[in-house]
């Protein structure tokens, strides 16, 4: 099943299923790269023995003059070192402007190799084959980037991919807590946008964590939609994009004073969600939502509260200094009912601390 993103002028396929990447070479000339040109694939060392070696064979059986390099598995090759091997990579190869880059793998391998394809020559075709569920979110939306020792996805560019092949097949190998993660993104974009999602996540946790296809495609489809709703009337995050943060400004505290270690994106996403109805619940936007919210996320094995104490004023200070922040206020995506959210600018310290100390 295809959707397809429109942003402004510009609109490209995501094609979801079992068995898409199968039909890759296709769907790359459909989007327009035609075969015999160059194809740099970027993959981690996770996935390369996975699902590289196929890969490289159905492009080249395709008439594409493939390329590939494989980079550390986790968040450190998103850095400005990794960026320049992949620079340094492409030229030795003689990448030119009509070549494209192709990210074979999760968010990390998506954010490095689209920051490459965006500043490569200045700019050149980037696709993105993902192998993990939480690669959903970055599939829309173009933001691109590597780290910074000093902050996260600090060095970036927005660059829309010219297609999205999302096969379901390549899901089956994700370890349980990658799964539980993607998961996590996928319940958010229920509970900003689409209560009926929610139920239906709910009635569906089994058959979708025993990876049945016909409910992964349905549930990708569903969240990469709302993704779209909300990134085509906001592309370049003035106002709505921001309630795709529900959970985040809570969750990137986690995850910084963590130092990114004992607990992922996901885990981190999926406890802030619980913090932010609870906060919602303690200033009176909403009622009885904290405990539907902390069901749906144990249904999918997520966490629902710290693993480890943090201190308190040191997750205010993260918070205060959000990148989505303005001027050291407490900026907060909070939900008002299941499928609901609104953004609260100026939220005081007093029912964070109590939210935080629960
Ligand atoms: P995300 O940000 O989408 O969660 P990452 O790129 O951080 O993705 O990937 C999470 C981890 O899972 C990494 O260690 C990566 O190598 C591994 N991984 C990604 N896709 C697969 C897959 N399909 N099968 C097995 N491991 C995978
Ligand atoms: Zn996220």
């Amino acid at each position: 099943k295809c959707l397809t993103v429109e942003l402004g002028e510009r609109s490209y396929p995501i094609w979801i299923g079992p068995g898409v990447r199968q039909k890759l070479a296709d769907l790359l000339q459909q989007a327009g790269i035609a075969p015999g040109r160059k194809l740099f694939v970027v993959t981690d060392q996770n996935i390369a023995p996975l699902y590289l070696e196929d890969t490289v064979q159905l492009l080249t059986e395709g008439g594409y003059a493939v390329h590939h390099f494989i980079v550390p598995a986790g968040e450190e090759a998103k850095s400005l070192a990794i960026y320049e091997q992949i620079m340094t990579e492409a030229l030795t190869i003689g990448l030119d402007r009509k070549s494209a880059f192709l990210a074979l793998g999760g968010g990390v391998v998506g954010d490095l190799t689209g920051f490459a394809a965006a500043t490569y020559m200045r700019g050149v075709a980037f696709v993105q084959v993902p192998t993990t569920l939480l690669a959903h979110d970055s599939s829309v939306g173009g933001k691109v980037a590597v780290n910074h020792p000093l902050g996260k996805n600090i060095i970036g560019a927005f660059h829309q991919p010219k297609l999205v092949a999302y096969d379901t097949n390549a899901l089956t190998t994700l370890p349980p807590r990658e799964v539980a993660s993607g998961f996590a993104e996928v319940i958010k974009h229920g509970l900003i946008w689409d209560a009926s999602f929610v139920t239906w996540l709910e009635e569906n946790a089994d058959g979708l964590q025993a990876f049945d296809h016909e409910l992964l495609q349905a549930a990708l489809l569903r969240a990469c939609s709302v993704k779209v709703a909300v990134v085509s009337q906001d592309e370049r995050e003035q106002g709505l994009r921001a309630i795709l943060n529900l959970g985040h400004t809570f969750g990137h505290a986690f995850e910084a004073l963590t130092g990114y270690k004992g607990i992922n994106h996901g885990e981190a996403v999926a406890i802030g969600m619980v913090a932010a109805a609870r906060l919602a619940e303690r200033l009176g936007l909403a009622e009885n939502i904290s405990e539907r919210t902390v069901r749906v996320l144990r249904q999918y094995r997520l966490p629902v509260a710290l693993p480890v104490p943090l201190d308190v004023d040191e997750m205010l200070d993260v918070m205060r200094r959000d990148k989505k922040g303005e001027g050291g206020k407490l900026v907060f995506v909070l939900p008002t009912a299941i499928g609901k959210v609104d953004i609260y600018k100026n939220i005081e310290e007093e029912p964070v601390r109590a939210v935080l100390a629960e």
